[in-house]
């Protein structure tokens, strides 16, 4: 319903869809137009629903399910069965989610199957478990442990484990032996599942199969995105750029009857690029406009590569220009096959920046009157500020050392500014950020 939407359907009319549902659906930084994909939304939703099954086990539902499904196991676990009800099915499809974008923090180990649960790599969670040796009884974490202290089992995991395995596990930090392990997710601040999260997710790994895009191409959807102009001509410009346009030729290449040469000239194919760029009313155009731009002797015969070229070598204004004079040339295109006018080049330029200036120009005056955009602009401005009269202050800081130690420094003031005493210390890391500051201010307390 969506695609037919935006191609411009009705129920009375087809219109063609230039480009597979797939591709519009994809994140704009990935140079598509970022339509929810209504089916990996769902699953991102039935995954948050795992999650809560994980994070949640007190709830009524959670332990139902589990009676029911999976009382020996974990919710990652858990096995398929003949008779399953469709929301269980459902949740559990869903798990893969959960899975491959989280690992396990460490407390008590007793969550945790040493074999088939993501704890080893606890960043950019792709490990995929690995098959339990014959010889061995050892199934849980805990099972690694120092028995009386907050540490491994240095001699357990130097006998079991391949040695860069076993140093990966050694600098995993155990956070507290006596509260349970926490499942935490990758992408997100707060190391928690989010719908969102999960959603982007399923759409960059649904996406891996195929070639991922370029930087380069990354950095061309980067620009058009940020431009400041109005949509209709960032569309266009999307749509020129995919080759999604009806120009002549492609309509010729798709079945359609129809003359494939250009309405204007006749001289040549229409194709995306002699509209915009190779056709002699074209090159008039870009002449006769602001810019002044002489195609006459461009040597690139793709579009694609023109615009690339233009960016790199051109500031934001100038492809803000370039963006509003393609969709007057298009414009004028259409005016031509469809109501037989013939507009002079140097009137469609015109137009076309005149459009572009009133929309910034409009979008400058509410950028003046949102008190609470200037507000925002000026964030980054974060100094220093005393605390109370009698009071001390603490600031903290860690930072991972190019040998994979964390050192943590601290400083501690008064409210006047002058130092009581500063400090650092060397930890034993992890490659976590996080756990490194928790680290610091662990020391600072
Ligand atoms: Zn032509």
């Amino acid at each position: 319903m969506i695609c037919n939407f935006w191609w411009g359907s009705t129920t009375d009319q087809r219109k063609m869809h230039w480009l597979k549902w797939s591709k519009v659906c994809t994140q704009k930084r990935n140079g598509r137009l970022g339509f929810r994909d209504l089916r990996a939304f769902n699953e991102a939703l039935l995954a948050k629903q795992g999650w809560r099954l994980i994070t949640k086990p007190t709830s009524l539902v959670a332990q139902v399910l589990k009676a029911k499904y999976f009382p020996n196991e974990s919710f990652l676990n858990a096995k398929h069965k003949q008779v399953m009800s469709y929301t269980w099915r459902s949740i559990m499809q869903a798990s893969w989610v959960i899975k491959r974008g989280s690992y396990w923090s460490i407390g008590d180990g007793d969550d945790i199957n040493i074999w088939e649960d993501n704890w080893m790599q606890q960043k950019g969670a792709t490990y995929k478990g690995r098959p339990k040796p014959n010889n061995l009884n050892l199934t849980k974490v805990k099972e690694l442990m120092d028995s009386n202290y907050n540490e491994w089992n240095i001699d357990i995991i130097n006998q079991v484990f391949l040695p860069y395995e076993a140093q990966m596990i050694l600098n995993i930090h155990i956070i507290d032996k006596t509260q349970p392990d926490m499942l935490t997710r990758d992408c997100t601040q707060d190391g928690q599942y989010s719908v969102k999260s999960g959603y982007h997710a399923i759409m960059e790994w649904g996406n891996l199969p195929n070639a991922s895009p370029s930087n380069n191409s990354q950095h061309i959807w980067n620009v058009l995105w940020k431009l400041q102009v109005p949509p209709k001509h960032s569309h266009l410009l999307w749509r020129v750029l995919h080759n999604a346009l009806p120009v002549k030729n492609n309509l010729f290449k798709r079945g359609v009857r129809c003359d494939p040469l250009c309405p204007r000239c006749s001289n040549s194919m229409e194709t995306i690029h002699h509209v915009f760029l190779d056709c002699e009313w074209a090159k008039q155009t870009w002449f006769a406009s602001a810019l002044t731009l002489n195609l006459g002797q461009n040597q690139l015969t793709d579009f694609y590569d023109w615009i690339n070229y233009m960016i790199n070598n051109t500031n934001k204004e100038c492809i803000e220009k370039i963006t509003a004079i393609i969709y007057g040339i298009w414009y004028a295109r259409n005016v031509l096959v469809f109501q037989g006018k013939n507009l002079p080049p140097q009137e469609i330029s015109s137009t076309a920046l005149n459009q572009l200036q009133e929309y910034q120009t409009h979008g400058r005056e509410q950028h003046i009157q949102d008190p609470q955009v200037r507000r925002n602009g000026c964030s980054n401005d974060i100094s220093w500020s005393p605390p109370p009269r009698g009071t001390l202050k603490v600031n903290v800081d860690a930072h991972l050392s190019s040998d994979g130690h964390w050192s943590t420094g601290l400083v501690l003031r008064r409210s006047d500014g002058s130092t009581v005493g500063v400090a650092t210390r060397t930890h034993n890391g992890s490659a976590d950020v996080v756990t490194g500051e928790a680290m610091g201010l662990m020391d600072a307390i």
